[in-house]
Formats: structure tokens, C-alpha cells, sequence
């Protein structure tokens, strides 16, 4: 049993971990049952321990059940952690099914991520020369149209529908198990739920599940893209200033990552200004996205969320993760492209007002 932490739901983290460590067991194997923290814990520990683990996922409600990585926060900060991808996931249709329906939408909102994460690989392929796979970025292409384009065969639990979304969740975890990084399914849309999770850490306030936040961070990574789409030739602004608003402030342990990712920004800059791949670049991933609305529609219409107030944020709240979100992770997304362009911090409160507000 994972304890509950002044009277909030169980958190993935350092604390937690340490908790458990106490009076882990001694065993051959060890089955996580449930989803997002009691898996990651779970992995964490089998990992720490030397032995294998199994899940079994009593919810269609995130894709970290197949993943090696564990995703906890340690001193605050969001952190990527490699471990072991389990030895077996089980997953009972008629148990997914019976779970509470926010755990499904949130499922649907981390899954809804693939567009905007397989763009921001395309991205880092072209401009960074990272290695792109084109079979784990494909992987859950055949079962996409069976929560994308009919979102509301997810609102009643259609068999059908609710068995393409777990199955999407395991993929895309396998996707990230096969390629070693998050890449597949986790780009800049991610950042947002990172980032107000760490916000949480800090001022204690509560934040919601993990795919309600992506899915919310889904329609701004779209809605920044169809920006960036708009530029046939680009003229890059100046670099960020590290502006200390209050955010800023008290997030100094992010400094360091921010600083480490300047290279990798300084190469996609000098890239960027190259017309021909600026143009190879919007050619190869205008095909792999959806724009906002559509992203907003499915989300809308299957009953997950989809504004600031779904995810229990203000408009402010909102406002100052994207307008930080950038800073937590080493690997450019399009929000880096964004700020690069110019087109954060500008357009930052326009987004959320266009989108997020209703
Ligand atoms: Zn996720």
C-alpha cells in the first residue's frame, strides 16, 4: 500500500520512494496493481532492488505501464529516471472499462499527445540530427482513428474504443522502451504537466492527473505549431533573457538544465536559418499534426479536459507554466522553437485565451 501525503492522493517521489524502501520486501518479482504513481514506484523500487516487476493496469490512464523510464520528482523537480521495462502488463478489459471515468480521459490526454511529440522528434532529427525511427514513431498509427475520430465511443466506454486506448497507452510505452528516450511520446505538450506539477511541489497546492494536464498542454503545443507553421522563412529573435518573475525565482534548481541546454539551442538556431531545411522541416512535420481545434473537439467530445479550469488552474496559473515550461528539460521542443521565433512570450496569453478559457 502507497501511503497518501498530507492528506493528497500518493505522489511519485523521492520521499515516497524512500518510505517504501524502508520495508520492501524481500521477493523474486513484484506486482504493481493499479496505474501511474503505484507502477512508477513500483519500477523504482524493482529496479533499486535487482529484481524484475510485472503491472497489472487497472486503468486505461497513462502510457508509462510498458516504459523503462520512471518519471518522479526528486527535491522538486520533475525528473526522468531509467529503470527496467516490467517483465509482463496485464490488463483486464471489463476492470479498464469500471475504472473512474476521469482516469480514462486523462488516459485519452496523455495518448493525444503522440502528434506534438513525434512533431518535436521530427525536429530534433532535422535540426540535431538526433536519430528518428520511423517504426516506433508509426507504432500506434492503426489505432489512433479509434479514440481520434470517434472521442465520443470513449465517453460511453465502447469495448472497442477503450481496448485501442489501452493498447495505444502500451505501445507508445514500448515505443520509448525500444528507442531508449521519451521521444515518441513525450514533447513539449508534456512540459506543461511537469511543470505545474512542480509548481504544486512548491506553493502545495494540489494539481491534477498526469494526461488531464497533457491533454490541456496538447491543445498549446498545437496551437504553437500552427504559429510556427505560418513562418515560410524564419528570422530568429534573440535568445530568452532568464527573466526572474516569480516563477522563476523560486524554480532555481531548473537553472542548471536550462544552462546545459543552451548548446543544443545555439545548433538549432544556426540550422534554422537554413531555407531549405526550414522548409524540409515544415513539409515533414505539417503532415504529422493536428491542429488545436481538432485536438480540443476530441477532448471536448470524450469528455476529458480541455480548459484551465478542468485542470483546477487559473488563467494565471496556466499562464506562468508555458511561460516556463521551456526551462525543465535538456531536449528542445517546440516551445523552444516558439520562444526562438519570437513567437513566445507574445502569444502565450492569446493561446490560452483562445483555447483554454471555455
Ligand atoms: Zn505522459
Amino acid at each position: 500500500m502507497i501511503p497518501d501525503r498530507d492528506s493528497k492522493s500518493p505522489v511519485c517521489d523521492d520521499i515516497t520512494f524512500d518510505h517504501l524502501d524502508l520495508d520492501f520486501p524481500h521477493a523474486d518479482v513484484a506486482l504493481a496493481v493499479g496505474c501511474g504513481v503505484v507502477c512508477d514506484l513500483t519500477k523504482w523500487l524493482a529496479f533499486k532492488h535487482g529484481i524484475p516487476f510485472a503491472v497489472l493496469a487497472t486503468a486505461a490512464t497513462m502510457n508509462g505501464f510498458t516504459s523503462a523510464n520512471v518519471a518522479p520528482t526528486i527535491r522538486g523537480v520533475k525528473t526522468l529516471l531509467a529503470a527496467r521495462a516490467p517483465l509482463a502488463v496485464f490488463a483486464v478489459p471489463s476492470l479498464v472499462a469500471g475504472a473512474p471515468f476521469e482516469l480514462t480521459a486523462a488516459g485519452l490526454g496523455d495518448v493525444i499527445a503522440k502528434p506534438i511529440s513525434t512533431a518535436d522528434w521530427m525536429m530534433n532529427h532535422l535540426f540535431r540530427e538526433e536519430h528518428f525511427c520511423r517504426t516506433c514513431s508509426e507504432l500506434i498509427n492503426s489505432l489512433e482513428p479509434c479514440y481520434f475520430d470517434c472521442p465520443e465511443h470513449i465517453r460511453c466506454r465502447r469495448p472497442q474504443a477503450m481496448e485501442a486506448l489501452i493498447q495505444a497507452l502500451f505501445y507508445s510505452g514500448i515505443a520509448m522502451t525500444m528507442i531508449g528516450t521519451s521521444a515518441p511520446a513525450s514533447g513539449g505538450e508534456h512540459l506543461l504537466s511537469h511543470t505545474l506539477d512542480m509548481m504544486s511541489g512548491l506553493d502545495g497546492r494540489n494539481h491534477d492527473l498526469h494526461g488531464r494536464q497533457v491533454g490541456v498542454g496538447t491543445i498549446v503545443a498545437a496551437a504553437l505549431y500552427e504559429k510556427i507553421f505560418e513562418i515560410a522563412s524564419p528570422e530568429p529573435g534573440a535568445f530568452p533573457a532568464l527573466d526572474r518573475t516569480f516563477w522563476g525565482e523560486r524554480m532555481e534548481s531548473v537553472r542548471q538544465q536550462y544552462d546545459q541546454k543552451i548548446p543544443s539551442m545555439e545548433t538549432m538556431r544556426l540550422k534554422i536559418r537554413h531555407g531549405d531545411l526550414w522548409r524540409d522541416f515544415l513539409d515533414q512535420c505539417r503532415p504529422l499534426l493536428r491542429t488545436p481545434k481538432q485536438i480540443k473537439q476530441c477532448l471536448q467530445t470524450a469528455g476529458a479536459a480541455h480548459t484551465c479550469a478542468d485542470i483546477g488552474c487559473s488563467r494565471d496559473r496556466v499562464l506562468a507554466a508555458v511561460l516556463h515550461m521551456h526551462e525543465i528539460r535538456k531536449r528542445p521542443t517546440v516551445v523552444d522553437l516558439a520562444w526562438m521565433l519570437g513567437i513566445l512570450p507574445a502569444a502565450a496569453e492569446e493561446i490560452i485565451d483562445r483555447w483554454l478559457i471555455r
